[in-house]
């Protein structure tokens, strides 16, 4: 396992803002880590890179515990936090090159640029930047050291459409090359498209852990939604696939004739989110 947390546990005060969690994460997975503001994302990505000392439990990456050797998980993490850490008076170039100087190793900040599409911005200064290139320069940073793992909270919170697809994109690219990406996010469509498996954290608890398809099935209703000629329009209706009476209502509903289109529906993980918590999202 790449990612190992154990009992992880956090309290700002008398606020325990991550309750006992433990998960793992293997090599070259995304592992979507889904749940409302305040359920205890960042939290636990800071215990995952060393940033906050655990309270209780462990938190092991690439064999080491983070606690007693941050400094060789550092050197093969990378890092990207929603919080916009960039130096705003340096240009986008010197941003890069000033990280890359903390780290023993040669940068080619050049293709580090061309990938995530800034070479042109180059020598502009990072506070001229649009949110979504400043975060595309956030991105850049977090792959400076060439990591093995990626820790990436809400990397698209707040971006237009666009950007948020570009930077979804680059995750993928580094997911092909065998990194190892733990993601959080509030956004179920991001969780759902990117992530081999999703954890749902809600109050600082993990209160499922599987693959967007199987959360989908276990939780979800699955159904057919059928829609009918009716006079010059269209009535549509909504049969859930497990329920006895839909066989019968549904051959009526051939035989009449005026069936138009029948499509399957699945339970977004929005839904599976609400049924096992009682809470949306997005508040
Ligand atoms: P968000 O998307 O809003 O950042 P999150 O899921 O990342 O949400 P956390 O930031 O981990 O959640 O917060 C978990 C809980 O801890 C919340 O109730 C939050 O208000 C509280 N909290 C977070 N940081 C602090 C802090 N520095 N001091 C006090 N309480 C905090």
């Amino acid at each position: 396992m790449i990612i190992e947390a154990h009992d992880l546990t956090y309290a700002y005060g008398d606020l325990l803002a991550v309750d006992h969690i433990s998960f793992s994460v293997e090599k070259g997975e995304i592992l979507g880590f889904l749940g409302p503001n305040g359920a205890g994302k960042s939290t636990t990505v800071k215990m995952l890179t060393g940033q906050l000392a655990p309270l209780e439990g462990t938190a092991i990456v690439l064999g080491k515990d983070v606690s007693t050797h941050a400094k060789q998980v550092h050197e093969r993490i990378g890092v990207c936090f929603e919080e916009k850490n960039l130096y705003p008076r340096m240009t986008v170039r010197e941003n890069l090159s000033f990280f890359a100087a903390l780290f023993d190793r040669a940068v080619d900040i050049d293709s580090l640029l061309e990938k995530v599409n800034l070479e042109k911005w180059a020598d502009d200064h990072a506070e001229t930047l649009s949110k979504g290139m400043q975060q595309r320069l956030m991105f850049a940073r977090s792959l400076i050291n060439d990591p093995d793992v990626l820790f990436l909270d809400e990397p698209t919170s707040g971006l237009d459409p666009i950007s948020a697809d570009q930077i979804r994109r680059m995750i993928l690219e580094e997911k092909k090359k065998g990194k190892t990406i733990f993601l959080t996010t509030h956004n179920m469509m991001e969780a759902d498209a990117l992530s081999d498996r999703v954890g749902f954290i809600n109050e600082g608890r993990i209160v499922a852990l599987d693959t967007p398809q199987n959360l989908k099935l276990q939780y979800g209703v699955r159904s057919l939604k059928v829609k009918q000629r009716s006079g010059e329009g269209f009535t549509e209706e909504t049969l859930p696939l497990d329920e006895t009476s839909t066989p019968g209502r549904m051959q009526e509903l051939l035989e009449r004739g005026d069936v138009a289109t029948i499509h399957t529906q699945e339970a977004s993980l929005e839904e599976v989110f609400i049924k096992l918590t009682g809470r949306k999202l997005v508040q």
